[in-house]
């Protein structure tokens, strides 16, 4: 195990040493866990380590904090805090705890335990190992067969009744498998079966599935997991209605693709939300009313929801508009403009007609963002007295340029004048 740590990147050594140093200052039993320990043996760069003290882990998190002068976030009802250190890096730091559920798919009820208790307390085995960090550095505690189903590429839950206890641990099953191409091994499979079976996922907490779902639609290749949930649990749980067809996932296919040409093209664009173009392909069959139960259901941020709305609110004119061959580049600029990019994908992704996507295309290459040189100041210098004309000169400024008839600043001037000597 040693040897592991010893190879990972200076950045995260450096952490562990540190976390290292101040367990032993404070005599506390300090060891990595979950997700980081996982990673490790599989040689998959994760940044984000994750920490279990037997003892007061907030207030480790907070000597840590000032230690490495990281911003801290406390969530003081589950003992734990996260150090934030770069937008790429951070420490999730927890008291060791013991769980149990008074009813299922309700939270669980949490208390000071031992470390065997947190490792317990876990989603799969492949999950519960852990690393001492402490006097026995570098020691594995693996005490349920972690390793050994690492080896061989198995997904094993603790115990016959933890799909039950927390049904989202389904969703984080199908991840997994698919992420590292793993298989949910037998038992764990009819368990997963009969808590689905029961029901389970229309239960919990709409919110919980959702952050899930979402963890889902974040993966490197969505479509795999998106197919097993279809197979092992259907998207009822998102809405009665839903079903994946043939034509779902085709459109999701293509949404891949979009995404990708996206990325490809314009790597210095904002990030894509690629995860909520996903969701809008998921929820593509839906009706209006229907999508709006799940976004309030599910409580989407507004900005999510808005997105999503605004997709759905698309009328076929629009899209007759934007399949012309003859629209003017202002029609486009208008269309487009006020959507989100990720909407834009999507349609590019469901709409296959050629001059739609030349349209898109052309909108990206050269219109998104345009906007004019000539401001108020430059106005007032010609001496058009401030109003609603304006706006009226920066519309027509802007038109001309959309269509391609001036670029420059000078330009812009000499057509401003033009029209000012029309009126
Ligand atoms: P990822 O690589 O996707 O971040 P992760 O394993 O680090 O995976 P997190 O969601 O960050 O996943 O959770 C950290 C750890 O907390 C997991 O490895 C697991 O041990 C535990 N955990 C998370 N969610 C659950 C859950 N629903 N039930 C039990 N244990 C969980």
């Amino acid at each position: 195990m040693k040897k592991l740590l010893e190879n990972l990147p200076e950045k995260l050594k450096d952490l562990i040493y540190q976390a290292k140093a101040l367990g032993e200052e404070n005599n506390l039993p300090v060891y990595l866990v979950g997700g980081f320990v996982r990673d490790l043996f599989l040689g998959v760069e994760n940044l984000d380590l994750d920490i279990v003290v037997e003892g007061d882990g907030i207030k480790f998190a907070q000597d840590l904090a000032s230690k490495l002068k990281a911003k801290i976030i406390r969530h003081k009802q589950f003992g734990t805090a996260t150090l934030i250190l770069e937008p790429q890096t951070k420490i999730d730091i927890a008291t060791s705890r013991k769980e149990y559920y008074p009813e299922p798919a309700h939270l669980p009820v949490v208390s000071p335990g031992r470390l065997k208790d947190d490792l317990f307390r876990r989603d799969f085995t492949i999950n519960a190992m852990a690393i001492d960090i402490g006097k026995n550095f570098g020691e594995l505690i693996d005490l349920f067969g972690g390793k050994r189903d690492l080896e061989q590429k198995k997904i094993r839950i603790m115990h016959v009744l933890s799909f039950q206890d927390d049904p989202t641990r389904i969703l984080r099953a199908v991840r997994f498998e698919k992420r590292y191409n793993f298989k949910i091994e037998p038992l764990t499979l009819r368990c997963l079966k009969e808590a689905v079976k029961k029901k389970m996922l229309e239960v919990i907490q709409a919110q919980r599935l959702r952050d899930e779902l979402i963890l889902i639609l974040k993966e490197k290749y969505p479509l795999k997991p998106i197919m097993r949930l279809k197979e092992l649990t259907g998207f009822k749980f998102l809405h009665p209605h839903l079903n994946i067809t043939k034509k779902t996932y085709g459109l999701l296919k293509s949404i891949e693709k979009e995404i990708n040409w996206f990325k490809k093209n314009y790597p210095q664009r904002r990030t894509l939300d690629s995860w909520l173009i996903y969701l809008m392909g998921l929820l593509d069959a839906l009706s209006i009313e229907d999508t709006e139960i799940v976004c309030k259901r599910f409580v989407f941020r507004r900005g999510e929801e808005k997105r999503i709305l605004s997709y759905k609110n698309i009328k076929k004119s629009f899209i007759k508009e934007l399949s012309s061959n003859k629209i003017k580049p202002k029609k486009i600029f208008c269309l487009l403009e006020p959507l989100s990019y990720e909407v834009i994908i999507l349609l590019k992704a469901k709409y296959k007609n050629l001059n739609l996507q030349r349209n898109i295309q052309d909108y990206f290459e050269i219109y998104n963002g345009m906007k004019i040189y000539i401001s108020g100041k430059d106005l007032r210098k010609l001496g058009v007295l401030p109003g609603p004309y304006y706006q009226k000169i920066f519309t027509k400024t802007l038109e001309a340029k959309l269509n391609g008839k001036i670029k420059t600043k000078e330009q812009e001037l000499m057509f401003i004048k033009k029209i000012i000597l029309k009126k």
